[in-house]
């Protein structure tokens, strides 16, 4: 019996032993099957997920005096762009339902130039939320790209066409605002040398032209070289 005991309780001990071998070996190797599962992440297969919000989410936080006959031509389009880490990553973007097709076609172009982008995530998002509601200037200053807000022109006075879901901004940073002194957003530069700028020969200003949008590159003030819009009235 007490023989029977000894060789139990050594069994124990072995099985003991070999389970915290086990704890210590995936406690260990856990960081390195993480790096691992990050290298391959970031391709056309499993892009970086930058943006994932519901229908829900997207529309939280919409400004009230929006007319439900716009607010029900909002579509979210899940676009997929290589970004400034030569990752592929994966957005949304609000528009209308007739600029569904031209946003798509815009975001393969990109995708198949390489033109980096850097973020895609609705101004509904936290992160671009002031008092509650959706802030431009803070989508602005984080170099975000997006389409529908229902809002004013920048500077006041009618309604832009990003209230309609006509209007995209992309790549704030690189391509900002200008009217006169007045640069948005603040400190950024225009240099059409620098990566993710537009200028007249880009491919995605002239996929946008191609498809019968306007380029605020292309006027005089303000300049506003993130916008492209599509109004349902072109401009004359
Ligand atoms: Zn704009």
């Amino acid at each position: 019996m007490l023989k029977f005991l000894l060789r139990s309780d050594y069994q124990v001990m072995r099985l003991f032993a070999f389970s915290i071998f086990v704890l210590l070996f995936v406690y260990l190797s856990a960081p390195v099957f993480a790096q691992t599962a990050d290298q391959i992440r970031g391709d056309s297969k499993r892009p970086i997920i930058d943006s994932k919000m519901s229908k829900k989410e997207v529309f939280d936080g919409l400004d009230p005096n929006c007319p439900p006959e716009i607010r029900r031509r909002q579509r979210i389009v899940k676009v997929k762009y290589y970004s400034f880490d030569d990752k592929i990553h994966q957005g949304q973007i609000v528009v209308d339902k007739d600029l569904v097709k031209d946003i798509k076609f815009v975001f393969e172009i990109a995708l198949k130039e390489k033109f980096p982008i850097r973020s895609v995530i609705p101004i509904a998002d936290e992160r671009f939320r002031r008092n509650g509601r959706w802030d431009d200037d803070l989508s602005m200053a984080a170099n975000n790209s997006s389409g529908f807000n229902y809002r004013e022109k920048t500077g006041g006075g009618s309604l832009s066409n990003h209230a309609y879901g006509r209007a995209v901004d992309l790549n704030t940073f690189q391509n900002p605002y200008i009217k006169g002194a007045n640069v948005l957003p603040p400190g950024a530069i225009y240099n059409p040398d620098a990566k993710g700028t537009f200028t007249k020969d880009n491919p995605i200003v002239k996929a946008f032209m191609q498809r019968g949008w306007t380029w605020g590159g292309d006027w005089t003030s303000p300049i506003d070289y993130q916008h492209f819009e599509k109004p349902l009235k072109p401009r004359k």
